[in-house]
């Protein structure tokens, strides 16, 4: 049987910028084969000399930076700016687990009494599978491959097949900087090399994707008992309280729906107004969007891209014909652009409510809807109205109001005047069909460890 070939094109101009070799399941198999044979090599190397290497690694994609940040934009149509941002961005995770991986997998003694001793360390899981999506690949792939192989495992890397480009620069940079190439190895394909690889006897599969593969996934992995960490979607949901000022918050909130072309997992999706600012609030939000630049990706100045996949389009169309049709107002946008490439205007609608699938589905797209509310209970029922739980935020200057607020929000991560934020530092989780386990923060790390107990007698 010939080898399969992933096709990659430009979402920006639909023109056909690559064609690489996909891995077949054969193929997948004997690089799951050869990871399992490299993995106690790296594990037996002392936590200083993979830090060293992850180092070099560091310093490779800091010196190819710009290089880097045009293949992403080339190939998943993001803003030159926000490219450099991601990759710039990632450096400082990097840093976070190499001065963070010490401490969050240190030995520690729990007990030390009368010739007995209790200690808990961590031991590397082993092989896992890390797959990952296109729209912040550097991100969602390094919060997995940077610690797991700190820790000492071997990654079955599959990226995105929107971001395979941008996988193979990981690849080559790791190998470069002296990860052994068994140790990291890089599946080029879609659904079926990822299906392929759940097939392989893995010790933990982590993957960052939609709800539906991710519950594809829990059902293909469960039956085998491996590490499960499930990164998936979400509706995310901001309140603007009456207290709060409205063009301050529209146009941070504006900057949270549509940054990244309004492809983040942790994009605003739903914004719910205190009705007495919600005229205030569209009209700056309404006004703040219409001055992002949209157009070439590859201009410094733009803010606003092509979407990454193409059947996307359809999605927004019908989030906005649904909305439309039960009495939502368009306030701006809500067509594709007529050009090559996948092009979607910035789109605001008011009047919304949770009959439409705009304030229920995920839209992943540069689409918002804005809904008043009467009060704070109304804010907090509307927020949970959902399956998700990723982020929520609220905006108002009353401290003590925000946080009454977010505490009775499920969600894994909750904002005060913020929005679309991510932190090393903190541990990134979701509730629901956000998903289960976490990446980021020393949890992030130990996430890679299986705990070993010991029961240390001493005569
Ligand atoms: P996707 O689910 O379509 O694909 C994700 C990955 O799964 C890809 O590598 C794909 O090839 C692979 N895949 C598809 N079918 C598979 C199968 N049957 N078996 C194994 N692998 C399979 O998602 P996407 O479009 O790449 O990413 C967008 C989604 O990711 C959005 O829902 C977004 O919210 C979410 N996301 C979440 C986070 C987070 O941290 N929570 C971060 C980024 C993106």
């Amino acid at each position: 049987m010939s080898q399969p070939v992933l096709l990659i094109d430009n979402p920006a101009t639909g023109e056909r910028l690559a064609e690489r070799a996909a891995d077949d399941a054969a193929s997948v198999a004997a690089k799951a084969v050869r990871a399992r044979s490299a993995q106690p090599g790296w594990a037996a190397r002392s936590l200083a000399e993979r830090c060293a290497v992850v180092a070099r690694f560091r310093a490779g994609v800091e010196g190819e930076l710009e290089t880097l940040a045009r293949t992403l934009t080339a190939e998943v149509g993001k803003p030159i700016g926000q490219a450099r941002n991601e990759l710039r961005a990632f450096l400082g995770r990097v840093d976070f687990f190499l001065g963070a991986v010490e401490r969050a997998t240190a030995d520690e003694t729990v007990l030390d009494e009368g010739g007995m001793r209790e200690q808990i360390t961590h031991d590397p899981l082993g092989v896992v599978a890390n797959i990952s999506a296109w729209n912040y690949p550097w991100f969602v792939g390094g919060n997995v491959f940077v610690p797991a192989l700190l820790t000492g495992n071997a990654v079955l890397y599959k990226p995105s097949e929107y971001a395979t480009l941008t996988g193979l620069h990981v690849g080559r940079l790791l190998h470069a900087a002296g990860v052994p190439p068994d140790v990291f190895a890089v599946l080029v394909g879609g659904g079926a090399t990822g299906a392929a690889l759940l097939e392989q006897p893995v010790d933990g599969v982590f993957f960052t994707g939609s709800a539906a593969t991710g519950k594809r996934i829990a059902a293909a992995v469960g039956p085998r008992l491996a590490r499960l960490q499930l990164e998936l979607g979400g509706k995310d949901p901001t309140y603007v309280c009456d207290d709060a000022d409205p063009k301050t918050a529209a146009e941070s909130l504006a900057d949270g729906a549509m940054y990244n072309t309004g492809q983040s997992c942790c994009s605003v999706e739903r914004i719910y107004v205190h009705e007495r600012l919600h005229d205030a609030f569209a009209e700056a939000f309404v006004a703040t969007v219409r001055g992002y630049a949209i157009g070439d990706p590859t201009r410094d100045d733009t803010y606003i891209g092509p979407l990454t996949r193409a059947p996307q389009l359809e999605v927004l169309e019908q989030h906005v014909a649904d909305a439309v049709a039960r009495g939502a107002r368009l306030a701006c946008g809500g067509h594709r652009l007529q050009r090559p490439g996948n092009w979607f205007e910035p789109t605001v609608l008011t009047h919304v409510d949770h009959t439409m699938a705009v304030m229920r589905d995920e839209s992943f797209g540069p689409i918002i809807g804005i809904q008043a509310v009467a009060d704070d209970d109304e804010a907090v029922r509307l927020m949970n109205d959902t399956r998700y739980g990723l982020t929520a935020g609220v905006y108002t200057p009353d401290g003590a109001r925000a946080r009454r607020v977010l505490s009775r929000v499920r969600a894994g991560s909750v904002y005060w005047n913020c929005c679309d934020r991510v932190s090393p530092r903190l541990p990134w989780t979701g509730v629901g069909d956000s998903g289960v386990g976490v990446t980021l923060s020393t949890y992030g790390i130990q996430a890679f460890t299986r705990l070993r107990a010991w029961h240390l007698r001493s005569a």
